[in-house]
């Protein structure tokens, strides 16, 4: 045995993963399924750092280091339960299983519980960045005991990104699925944050009139400053972009029917199920599923409302201008939702998750890494048990200098009829915290006359019912 951790599965994540373990001086053992893959990377990457190939589950076990620790990188779902089932038998009390698939957090805490039973170790990790981020530093979301962290966080601290002030893009996040969870919000607020970029640039061609390449220049402005961002980055390179064989904006060019493979999705079921309101992160998987209803958009194509009419120069720069305090406003909201809903995870799992960590291993290596982050971890530092990040002063003054303009540019888009929901949602949920009053005082009422379901007085303690069919005197149950 001489190799310090091992991967298997080795598609795009795991070979990278395998060779940034490599190239940081781990002797890496390799197993793939099909072997084929195995040998292919020994062959094109072998002189990168130390590789033991081999070709069966035995030969890989045998491979590693006590107490070994083994990364599986295989397709989330059943086959990690298949990799876990051929693995496990041949493990011994102490070892470890990483899994960095993009697993549901519920299925880690079940195979998490299950191998506690047998003394291994089950570590399910988050890991984002895609493949240039896994070759050259992830953000890394490491569930799992504490006793697993000490063994496994060093080696993760050495291949993770490193954020500007040097610190690695790593923490334990909790025990059992907490990295899993951690790491499917993420993905959420990413969907969210791409859904907000996306309504930018709509407003920018319909409303301001420009064309991609000069919303591109826009974007790279706003690169500069308090959007700063990997995000915001790759759209202005993309809207830069022109298609080789048509010449035309390549945005132009692709379809607009938006994909997913199901974790922003997974981030709102749970949200339902913990009654966590991340209205911004479902409005955007809902705007990903409508854009994939071809037939549906087929039918309603001539359903009247306005067109828009592009503005002159003057006013579309200064509009253009307002959408940028719309659009980080609105990303307030979006982080501000996403960060309850780790919150009340791990109220609800015992997690005990330090929420400004959190905000600070996605500094870099992952898809919404932006200098943002770092105003939130600090938020944390001046309030650890901060209700909601719109309590911090700094972030509800931001959003307070913010607002006219948010408030304007929502009015502009739903009178040139362009579609908003990420923007007018968090504009929605930000007005609803504000409200002294909410109409679920009349909802309350409505249930109450239908379904006898009660209600609290605002003068009084107790249950009250009042009958609606009878002579309307109200009762205390
Ligand atoms: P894929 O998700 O495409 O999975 C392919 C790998 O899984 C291959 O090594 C394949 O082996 C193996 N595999 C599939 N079924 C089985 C099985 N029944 N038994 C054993 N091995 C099996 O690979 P990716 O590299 O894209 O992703 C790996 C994991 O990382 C996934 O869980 C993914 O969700 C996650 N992830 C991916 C990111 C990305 O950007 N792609 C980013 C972050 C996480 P074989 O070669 O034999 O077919």
């Amino acid at each position: 045995a001489s190799a310090q951790i091992g991967v298997t599965g080795l598609a795009v994540m795991g070979r990278n993963l395998a060779r940034n373990f490599a190239r940081h001086g781990y002797t890496v053992a390799l197993h793939n399924r099909t072997a084929a893959k195995t040998r292919a990377l020994v062959e094109e990457f072998g002189d990168e750092g130390s590789f033991v190939p081999t070709e069966s589950a035995e030969e890989f076990v045998a491979a590693l280091e006590r107490p070994r620790r083994l990364v599986v990188m295989v397709k989330a779902g059943e086959a990690t339960d298949a990799v876990i089932d051929e693995f496990a038998p041949l493990l011994e009390e102490g070892d470890m299983i990483v899994d960095g698939g993009n697993a549901h957090f519920a299925d880690t805490r079940r195979r998490e519980r299950k191998l506690r039973e047998r003394g291994i170790h089950f570590v399910g990790t988050g890991i984002s960045g895609g493949e240039e981020g896994a070759l050259n530093g992830p953000s890394i979301m490491p569930g799992g005991s504490k006793e697993s962290y000490k063994a496994l966080g060093p080696m993760l601290e050495k291949i993770a990104a490193k954020a500007e002030d040097g610190a690695p893009c790593v923490t334990h996040i909790g025990p059992d699925g907490a990295g899993h969870f951690v790491k499917m919000v993420h993905n959420g607020i990413e969907y969210a944050d791409m859904q907000l970029i996306g309504e930018a640039y709509q407003l920018l061609r319909d409303v301001a009139g420009y064309s991609p390449a000069r919303i591109a220049d826009v974007f790279r402005t706003w690169n500069t400053g308090r959007l700063d961002s990997y995000l915001i980055e790759i759209t202005a390179e993309v809207l830069k972009h022109s298609d080789p064989k048509t010449g035309k904006p390549f945005v132009d060019v692709v379809a607009d029917a938006a994909e997913q493979k199901g974790t922003g999705r997974w981030t709102v079921q749970i949200a339902l199920d913990l009654g966590v309101p991340v209205s911004g992160i479902a409005e955007a998987v809902f705007a990903r599923s409508l854009s994939g209803h071809t037939a549906l958009r087929e039918a309603s194509g001539h359903l009247s409302g306005p067109t828009p009419k592009p503005l002159e120069e003057a006013e579309a720069a200064r509009f253009a201008d307002q959408v940028e305090q719309a659009l980080y406003a609105s990303k307030i909201v979006s982080y501000t939702q996403g960060f309850h809903e780790i919150a009340a995870g791990s109220a609800e799992y015992g997690w005990d998750i330090d929420l400004g960590a959190v905000a600070s291993i996605w500094r870099a290596g992952c898809i919404i890494r932006a200098a943002f982050l770092d105003r939130i971890t600090a938020a944390y530092a001046r309030q650890p048990e901060l209700p909601s990040l719109l309590s911090d002063p700094r972030f509800a003054s931001e959003v307070e200098g913010a607002q006219g303009d948010w408030r304007d540019v929502i009015g502009t888009a739903v009178r040139q009829g362009v579609a908003t929901p990420g923007f007018s949602t968090a504009l929605a949920y930000y007005d609803a915290l504000r409200a002294p009053r909410l109409p679920a005082a009349l909802t309350q009422a409505q249930r109450d006359y239908f379904g006898a379901h009660t209600y609290q007085r605002v003068d009084r303690d107790g249950t009250f019912h009042t009958l609606w069919g009878g002579d309307r005197s109200e009762v205390e149950s």
